[in-house]
């Protein structure tokens, strides 16, 4: 048991039953057995996907998926729209600005979210546009993106892919990618999947697997192509994370055995609930469209950033994310994503509380 509630927006707390599961005898990734667990992790990866399609799974944290879906998707010049409002999808324009492509940078305040306007605006500006990049829940503010409405206008009105970070929502808010008619979405281990860091998954429509053939940006360890061949015949091309698979098998049990549907419910209700406690408290939360899986508090004025970190750490063993950007001294954020309950709420709201009075 460890004498602290990791609270962070990931890494986030992983189940006894996982972790015990990782530490069981690794098996070998060319035999039988290995063959049955990865096609009933890719089943189950399907389901909190909402997909038919395929979902490959790298070694890497999530920004690495990202980075797989630009050097397979696109070649060097492309145009693509890029949602920025805040550090996550700050990243998702400059790194395919330093792998080359041409990103119209859709840039918006920080616990803003886009809305169908502006993105259509841009659309229509730039109809070469290849693809719109959106981060379905921004970790840095805690702000939630109606996907499934951008998809839909995205759709109708161009050819562009709609392509979807979904690291921190996956597993926690709705999302469906085969009837939202997304055609790429990332996700990574660490937070709604309940798992340590090192894995990501990548979710990819048929429009989007046709892309590969065109995209001429160099890749090797990542390239899309081998690994969906390794992927339909059940294996994978280098050797995959075992450990963390085997963890990954037993999460996605539990996840399957609660419901996707019930696991949505059971994060809007914490959600809900942490933020009146919030509230209740006079704090202000940053983001305008706050997401059900992170929330971004400001700290009141008089109290600094570290003192409050450390003291609600040491006193109440409670972690919370610290701000970032340049909201890093100002906010604490609160990761409930994955393996949380009522009682954890309740747990943060009374240590955020104590905290104040005793930082007075
Ligand atoms: N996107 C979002 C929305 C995130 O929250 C994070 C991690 N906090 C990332 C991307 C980057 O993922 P990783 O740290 O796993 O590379």
């Amino acid at each position: 048991m460890a004498d602290y509630y990791l609270y962070t927006p990931g890494p986030t707390s992983v189940p006894e039953k996982v972790r015990k599961r990782m530490a069981e005898q690794v098996i070998y990734h060319r035999g039988d057995e290995f063959k049955k667990l990865f096609t009933r992790i890719n089943k189950n990866l399907q389901y909190i996907f909402q997909t038919s399609q395929p979902v490959l799974t790298l070694v890497s944290s999530g920004t690495g998926g990202m980075e797989a879906t630009f050097v397979n998707l696109f070649s060097p010049d492309d145009t693509i729209i890029s949602v920025n409002n805040g550090k996550f999808s700050a990243r998702w324009v400059e790194m395919p600005r330093a792998l080359g492509l041409k990103v119209i940078d859709l840039r918006l305040d920080w616990g803003e979210a886009p809305t169908a306007a502006q993105v259509l605006r841009l659309l229509r500006k730039h109809p070469q546009a290849k693809a719109v990049y959106l981060v379905h829940c921004e970790t840095s503010t805690g702000t939630v993106t109606d996907v499934r409405s951008l998809a839909k206008v995205i759709r109708n009105n161009s050819s562009a892919l709609v392509c979807v970070d979904g690291v921190s929502s996956i597993g926690a808010l709705e999302f469906r990618f085969d009837d939202w008619g997304i055609d790429v979405c990332v996700t990574a281990s660490q937070k709604g999947l309940m798992l340590p860091p090192g894995l990501a998954f990548v979710a990819l429509s048929r429009r989007a697997i046709r892309k590969f053939s065109s995209s001429s940006l160099p890749k090797y360890y990542f390239d899309f192509k081998k690994i969906l061949n390794s992927y339909r015949s059940e294996q994978t091309p280098w050797t995959p994370a075992i450990s963390l698979l085997m963890g990954l098998d037993e999460s996605l049990k539990m996840i399957h055995s609660e419901g996707l549907e019930k696991i949505w419910k059971r994060h809007k209700i914490l959600a809900d609930s942490l933020r009146s406690g919030i509230k209740k408290l006079g704090l202000e939360i940053l983001s305008k469209n706050p997401s059900n899986s992170v929330t971004a508090v400001l700290l009141p004025r008089h109290i600094k950033s570290l003192e409050f970190h450390n003291h609600i750490q040491n006193k109440y063993g409670c972690i919370f994310g610290k701000g970032q950007g340049h909201y890093a001294s100002e906010l604490f954020r609160i990761g409930h994503i994955g393996n949380v309950q009522e009682s954890d709420v309740q747990r943060i709201i009374t240590a955020i509380k104590k905290t104040l009075n005793e930082l007075k």
